[in-house]
């Protein structure tokens, strides 16, 4: 069956973010772990999160993923921006300690010209402080679309920083169908190559969960627009390849797309109906 959801807001609690989640034909789900703006994550209430782990039990939903708020730089070239940004990560990865199954999904971030290597190596330094053999959450790099300086829009970095990581079998790859397009790699017309490369690169056993986002834009625009499911440059004929693939279609898929519940709930539907059972 296939696994697929859309990023839901978690502001009702976890239960009701479940129960939202079944109503739409879901099975898995994302959410941010705060205010994507920054501030303070609110407490957990451990009543909603008993329920929350029964409810998606009973219902086979699972593969869940928090996604760190997209703001902080854990390779600033400013040492404030990176304190605030370890000391996030480290807030959430604790909270996650208390959602079982639940990934953790950050943006490598940005080395704002301090040069791709520096970037490198701030980022695999705070994975080394973050990353511990305790921890039951594996955190996941998500690759990005290349924009600015940001580092993740070749599969390399997202090797390089893995292999500086002491604890690799806590850290793990999500691929956004959007960001990897606009970064120039070719799933469109040859999802199998892309998907060799990345098997060379970085090991499709690295590969975790899929972000499935269409493209407001071309081929190499190193953008990061999303576009809804078959609207964009993507297109509904390599959605299909996509989800249908040996390598991917057992993975949770979530949708990132820029829609409201229901638009959310026909894309799950029509992406039900193309999968091959
Ligand atoms: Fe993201
Ligand atoms: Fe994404
Ligand atoms: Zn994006």
């Amino acid at each position: 069956m296939l696994k697929i959801g859309c990023h839901l807001s978690v502001s009702g609690g976890f239960l009701n973010m479940a129960r939202t989640a079944l109503e739409i034909d879901a099975n898995t789900f994302q959410f941010f772990t705060r205010n994507p703006r920054g501030g303070k994550a609110k407490a957990l209430d451990e009543k909603d999160i008993a329920a929350f782990i029964e409810f998606t039990r009973e219902h086979n939903i699972s593969g869940f993923v928090a996604h760190a708020p997209y703001t902080l730089n854990i390779c600033s070239d400013k040492a404030h921006i990176r304190q605030f940004a370890l000391e996030t990560f480290e807030d959430d990865l604790n909270r996650l300690e208390h959602i079982p199954g639940c990934m953790y999904n950050f943006h490598p971030g940005s080395h704002v010209g301090q040069g791709l290597e520096e970037g490198i190596d701030l980022i695999a330094a705070a994975l080394n402080q973050l990353l511990t053999s305790e921890l039951s959450t594996i955190a996941l790099l998500e690759t990005m679309s290349g924009k600015g300086s940001e580092i993740g829009g070749r599969f390399e970095d997202l090797r390089t920083i893995i292999d500086r990581v002491t604890h690799q079998d806590k850290l793990g790859v999500c691929l956004d169908t959007c960001h990897i397009y606009d970064a120039g790699y070719d799933i469109v017309n040859d999802l199998d190559g892309v998907l060799t490369e990345f098997d060379r690169v970085v090991g499709l056993s690295k590969l975790k969960a899929i972000h499935l986002n269409d493209s407001k834009n071309p081929l190499g625009a190193r953008k990061d627009r999303h576009e809804t499911i078959g609207n964009g440059h993507i297109g509904l004929d390599a959605f299909r390849q996509i989800v249908n693939h040996p390598a991917l279609r057992d993975l949770p898929f979530i949708l990132e797309t820029p829609n409201e519940l229901s638009g959310y709930a026909e894309e799950i539907m029509l992406l039900r109906g193309m999968y091959q059972e």
